[in-house]
């Protein structure tokens, strides 16, 4: 029988869903381990049947074709060609945050929808009229790459004035070691952190809202998992940054996807 495996490579991990026999198979590894080609060719050497790989990548990729790798080692950055000239299958590759705004405007059935998620990077993506904001080189709306304020320390594009670098996981535990405050966990409890974590997101999240004019706004992401009462909070500071008109009809709500970006992987096929 015929099987489907579907990846999502994000800023840590690395997980997958294998869908065989009407049975799923979940693995869950650390994305530093491993190289992307090598970890499909083992899975297409136990499970030959495979006939489409869906991969959400958190990273830049255009037309099948992998233009930066930020989180994971990728011998081959060509995938597409790649697996489909070697093996009998198809496969499909976008960006993480464009997976994961198929996967929410299907679940806020909204064709005026955006997604941003906060985990280890910040990401953010569109769609417009029904359809998915891409630009020419599918890169439109890297909102956490804008300039912001300099930090003391380099983003992974190289600048040092991402907003990233202020608003994301890894922004947060790169503060916490500059400031030499001990931690056991990556968390928003340290107040000064908390403060220079919010007015960036503030700050990305009205951008965001200014230039799309979108319906729904879609927050979500590891670190607003973890810290529900941002939602709240931008509801309510949000009214102070962006146009009127513009907030009108909007709703901001969290994102209810257990995992929008894997969810958003089938949606490629
Ligand atoms: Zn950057």
């Amino acid at each position: 029988m015929q099987s489907k495996l579907f990846i999502d490579i994000g800023g840590t991990n690395l997980r997958s869903e294998l869908e065989i026999d009407n049975k799923i198979i979940e693995d869950n590894i650390s994305s530093e381990d491993v190289d992307l080609i090598e970890f499909i060719e083992s899975k297409l050497k136990i499970y030959p049947k495979i006939s489409f790989i869906g991969i959400s990548f958190a990273g830049q990729v255009n037309n099948g074709i992998i233009i930066s790798s930020p989180n994971i080692k990728v011998s081959n950055h060509n995938i597409k060609s790649f697996f489909e000239k070697r093996y009998n299958l198809k496969l499909e590759i976008d960006n993480d945050l464009n997976c994961a705004i198929r996967a929410e405007s299907n679940y806020f059935n909204s064709k005026f929808i955006t997604a941003i998620y906060i985990g280890t990077g910040l990401g953010c993506a569109v769609i417009d009229n029904g359809k998915l904001v891409t630009g020419v080189n599918n890169q439109s709306f890297e909102l956490g790459h804008i300039p912001y304020k300099e930090a003391p320390f380099k983003c992974g594009c190289g600048k040092n004035n991402c907003i990233e670098l202020f608003a994301s996981g890894k922004a947060i535990e790169k503060w916490l070691d500059y400031k030499n405050i001990s931690y056991k966990n990556i968390n928003l409890e340290n107040r000064e952190i908390e403060e220079i974590f919010k007015q960036a997101l503030l700050r990305a999240v009205s951008t965001a809202i200014t230039l799309s004019n979108s319906k729904i706004i879609v927050l979500g992401g590891g670190v607003i998992e973890k810290n529900p009462y941002l939602i709240d909070w931008i509801k309510k500071e949000i009214k102070n940054q962006v146009m009127p008109n513009i907030l009108k009809d909007i709703k901001i709500v969290s994102s209810k996807l257990k995992n929008g970006a894997i969810d958003g992987s089938r949606l490629l096929s």
